[in-house]
């Protein structure tokens, strides 16, 4: 009863049980799907996300699994160099930034939760229903998987719903917010075993979203033939698009025309791409951020509170510092809605500005400047078209909006 319940077991909820079992706050996790298997493609983990998931011990096993990223490298689609920066621990930040496969990000974060909770402690086959509250506590309604015809009910002090983008206890506080929110694009995702490019740990930003736009990077260190398994994602501003499921298949045709003539010294894109192990297609969604997540005992943490369009490599990250500030926050109130309150306070207007800034001037702005300048032509000269000065600027801005900028984590 004075548990914390967590509903879903995805990287928010995995890593606030962490959270929590660190501060000695009880919790139990309860997770729809009946075997939590490792799906998914790349997620990038940022610097100020890295820096919680280290407090939280876990920094030795994600180098294990992951690429530590030294830098982000911008072309136009002719394959012509825009811009590059240093990333992570090369760009002197005290902790690095991942690309990782979500799916071994699921499984250090699950097997820490096992290993430190107890087996007992996470509980698979229970999709939540929706939750009621009185003065004392919630009560969680389960059904035994999406659409199970048995029913189970937990009480517990407060819930967390860590559903993601999908999230029932969402709905039934905002029952009329209708669908996520396509953003015109669409996109096709993958990863290719395919020889280190670049640096062999460079994320690729390269084209613009009206005519192909692709972005490349390492998750797996090479194997023993000398390959990296390479996560790639290609979007397209597309008027149609149909309803979001992480495993719908994609078809190359679909999409592998604006990229049949990019055959750069880096990557031979269209080869590339065919040497798929397999193609996923999936829209760019997000929700309007919300006017509270907060409702006494129950609030919503990770994509559930405020899901964004991909293209900040900050989701998976704004779940995590969500977490910590979750658990700081019951740690210090002794009344729970209290300690909920708080929290929303000092996550909803950070997140909603990211929210935002995601659909309007996230880091790949860079190549739209660079699109538009050129209206589309190969350049002579990069300093003809941009200044140094500007690109940078760009690049900091978002930073600052999304809270790693390395002043903000030194401070
Ligand atoms: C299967 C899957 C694959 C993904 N693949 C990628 C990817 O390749 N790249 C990427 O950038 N992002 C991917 N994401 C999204 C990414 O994990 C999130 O954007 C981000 O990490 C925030 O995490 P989250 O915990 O809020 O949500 P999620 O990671 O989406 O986790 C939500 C969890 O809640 C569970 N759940 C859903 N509904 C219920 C319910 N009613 N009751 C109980 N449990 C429920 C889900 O099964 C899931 O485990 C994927 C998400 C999922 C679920």
């Amino acid at each position: 009863m004075d548990e914390v319940i967590i509903v879903g077991a995805g990287i928010g909820g995995l890593t606030l049980g962490l959270a929590l079992e660190q501060a000695k706050i009880p919790c139990r996790i309860f997770e729809s799907v009946p075997e939590i298997r490792a799906i998914g493609v790349g997620i990038n983990l940022l610097p100020h996300a890295t820096r919680e998931l280290a407090a939280l011990g876990l920094e030795d096993a994600l180098s294990k699994v992951a690429i530590q990223t030294t830098d982000a490298t911008f072309f136009n689609r002719f394959g012509q160099l825009i811009y590059q920066e240093p990333l992570g621990r090369a760009a002197g930040y005290d902790h690095p930034q991942f690309s990782i496969h979500r799916g071994d990000l699921q499984m250090v974060l699950l097997e820490a939760f096992r290993s430190r909770a107890g087996h007992d402690r996470i509980v698979t086959n229970r999709h939540c229903l929706g939750v009621e509250q009185d003065d004392r506590g919630v009560t969680v309604t389960f059904s035994d998987g999406p659409g199970g015809a048995s029913r189970f009910t937990v009480r517990g002090r407060v819930v967390i719903a860590c559903d993601g983008i999908n999230s029932a206890i969402r709905k039934q506080f905002f029952p009329d917010e209708g669908e996520p929110r396509y953003s015109g694009v669409n996109m096709w995702r993958g990863v290719t075993r395919w020889k280190p490019m670049l640096s062999g740990a460079s994320m690729v930003r390269a084209g613009w979203l009206s005519h192909g736009k692709m972005v490349i990077y390492p998750i797996r260190a090479a194997d023993r033939d000398g390959l990296q398994l390479i996560n790639w994602v290609a979007e397209i501003e597309t008027p149609n698009y149909r309803k979001r499921d992480w495993n719908r298949a994609g078809s190359l045709n679909d999409f592998i025309g604006p990229f049949s003539d990019w055959h750069f010294d880096w990557c031979d894109v269209p080869a590339f791409i065919r040497a798929a192990d397999s193609v996923l297609e999936f829209p760019m969604v997000d929700q309007d951020p919300l006017p509270r997540w907060s409702f006494g005992l129950t609030t919503l943490l990770g994509d559930a509170a405020h899901p964004m369009v991909p293209r900040g490599s900050n989701g998976a990250g704004q779940a995590i510092l969500d977490a910590r500030v979750l658990t700081a926050a019951l740690l210090e109130h002794a009344d729970p809605a209290a300690a909920l309150a708080a929290y929303e306070k000092q996550r909803l207007e950070a997140t909603t500005r990211i929210v935002l800034t995601n659909r309007t001037n996230p880091p790949d702005a860079i190549l739209r400047e660079v699109f538009e300048r050129t209206r589309d032509k190969p350049f002579n000269a990069i300093d003809e078209i941009i200044s140094r000065d500007e690109l940078v600027a760009l690049s900091e801005g978002y930073k600052r909006i999304a809270g790693y900028s390395k002043d903000a984590l030194h401070r």
